[in-house]
Formats: C-alpha cells, structure tokens, sequence
C-alpha cells in the first residue's frame, strides 16, 4: 500500500503517518524529519537544508527529490510507504510519478488532510517533539504524561525553530501558493481521499483507516 499524506504543516500529517506504520507495518517517509535530522547531525545537506527551514520557505526540489529517491529505493518500501510531507509542489509530483515508474511503483491513495489555518496555527505553536525519537506531542490535545519527557523512549521534548507563530504563518502561505494544487493534482488522477482533519487524533485515523481497509493485502 503505496499512501501519500497532504495536508498543511500542523493537519496531523506526522501523528496519523506513525498510527498507520504502526497498524499496517509500512515506513513513514517523512522528509521533514530526514531534513531536520541532517541539520541535527551538521551534514553539508543539513546547513543548506536549514536556512530554508528557519524562514520557513521550501528547500529546493532537487534536494528532497533526490532524498527520496534513495528512501524509496531501500528494501523496507517494498511492502508499501507513506509519504508525509513530500510532495510539496508540482515539480516534486511529476519527479515521484517518474520515480515510482521507473521502480514498477505507483500511488494507492492520497489522504487530504483539511484543516483550517488558525487551527494549525494553535496546533503548531503547542506542538512539541522529541529529541530523540520524533515522537509528536501537543501540550493541551495530546500532552505527555510527564513535563518535557517522551512517553515512550524518555527523551527531551523540544519545540522546533520553525514553530514559532511568525515563521507558522509564512509556511501556512507557502502551503497555499505551493502545495494546496496538488490537490487538484491527485484528485484528476482519481487517486485523491478528504478527510476532515478537525476531529481529535483518533476520529481522524478511524476515518483514515475506513479509506485504506480497501487497500491493504
Ligand atoms: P504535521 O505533521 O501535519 O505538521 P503533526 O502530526 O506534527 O502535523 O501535528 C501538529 C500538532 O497538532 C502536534 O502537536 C500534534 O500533537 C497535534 N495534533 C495532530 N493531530 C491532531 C488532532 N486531530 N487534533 C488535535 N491535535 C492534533
Ligand atoms: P515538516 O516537518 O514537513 O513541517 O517540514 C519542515 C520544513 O522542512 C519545511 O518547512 C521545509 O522547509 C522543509 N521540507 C520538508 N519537506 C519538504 C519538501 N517536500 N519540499 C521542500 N521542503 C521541505
């Protein structure tokens, strides 16, 4: 089962992506957090990466594209992926369609993740993550059981650069302008799912997982 997930930055893209790994055993391809992880780790992809990420623009789409050109080369997609957070604009769309063919792949399902914008703005802005393992928490929908500490690997939550109001506001218009076409994109395809991303986390997967029990083998 081959899913994208779309939506703006705060829809529950990160949240519902590890529910559906969970239940269906396929990786979630975040490229967010492979970005974030080679800004972590000082790489040279990681410093050109992260003045794009801090203003909250896109990197360019060479860059992701490339990155997850390798991702999904890896044996573990075999079985199925989701991506989340990629794509984000036409050209990264038409790049996937290309890559996905030359490997004998194509998309299932895209899941539209709606969700109005002063909602991701207060879900950003209370979003915390962990250190450690990318575990997301909200600090009043889905606060961890202890200050600062991850339920499930016990590392330091931290709030991202990038989630501060400002910067929040900026990747909400870049959503907008970039990546709310492909919505039209996916839909002329016949590919494309709407969900209603205001529910709590677990109404939102329920109507997630009613899409993909067509899917999955
Ligand atoms: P994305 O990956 O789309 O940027 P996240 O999954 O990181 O979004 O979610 C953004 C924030 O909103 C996080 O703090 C998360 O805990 C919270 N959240 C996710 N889904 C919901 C929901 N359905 N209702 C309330 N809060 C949510
Ligand atoms: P996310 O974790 O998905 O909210 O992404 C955080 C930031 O990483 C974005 O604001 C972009 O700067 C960058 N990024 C993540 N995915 C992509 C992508 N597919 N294309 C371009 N930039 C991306």
């Amino acid at each position: 089962m081959n899913l994208i997930l779309l939506g703006a930055p705060g829809a529950g893209k990160g949240t519902q992506a590890k529910m559906i790994s969970e239940k269906y055993g396929i990786p979630q391809i975040s490229t967010g957090d492979m970005l974030r992880d080679a800004v972590a780790k000082g790489t040279e992809l990681g410093r050109k990466a992260k003045e794009y990420m801090d203003r909250g623009e896109l990197v360019p789409d060479e860059v992701v594209i490339g990155i997850v050109k390798e991702r999904l080369q890896q044996p573990d997609c075999r079985k199925g992926f989701i991506l989340d957070g990629f794509p984000r604009t036409i050209a990264q769309a038409e790049a996937l369609d290309k890559m996905l063919g030359d490997l004998g792949m194509k998309i299932d399902a895209v899941i539209n993740v709606a969700v109005p914008e002063e909602e991701v703005v207060k879900r950003i802005v209370n979003r915390r993550t962990c250190r450690k393992c990318g575990a997301v928490y909200h600090l009043i929908y889905n606060p961890p059981k202890e200050d600062n500490k991850c339920d499930k690997c016990g590392g330091e939550l931290y709030q991202r650069d990038d989630d501060r109001e400002e910067t929040v506001r900026e990747r909400y218009r870049v959503y907008r302008e970039n990546t709310e076409p492909l919505i039209d994109y996916y839909r002329r395809k016949g590919v494309l799912f709407d969900v209603d991303g205001t529910k709590d986390i677990k109404g939102v997967f329920q109507e997630i997982d009613e899409i993909l029990k067509k899917f999955a083998d």
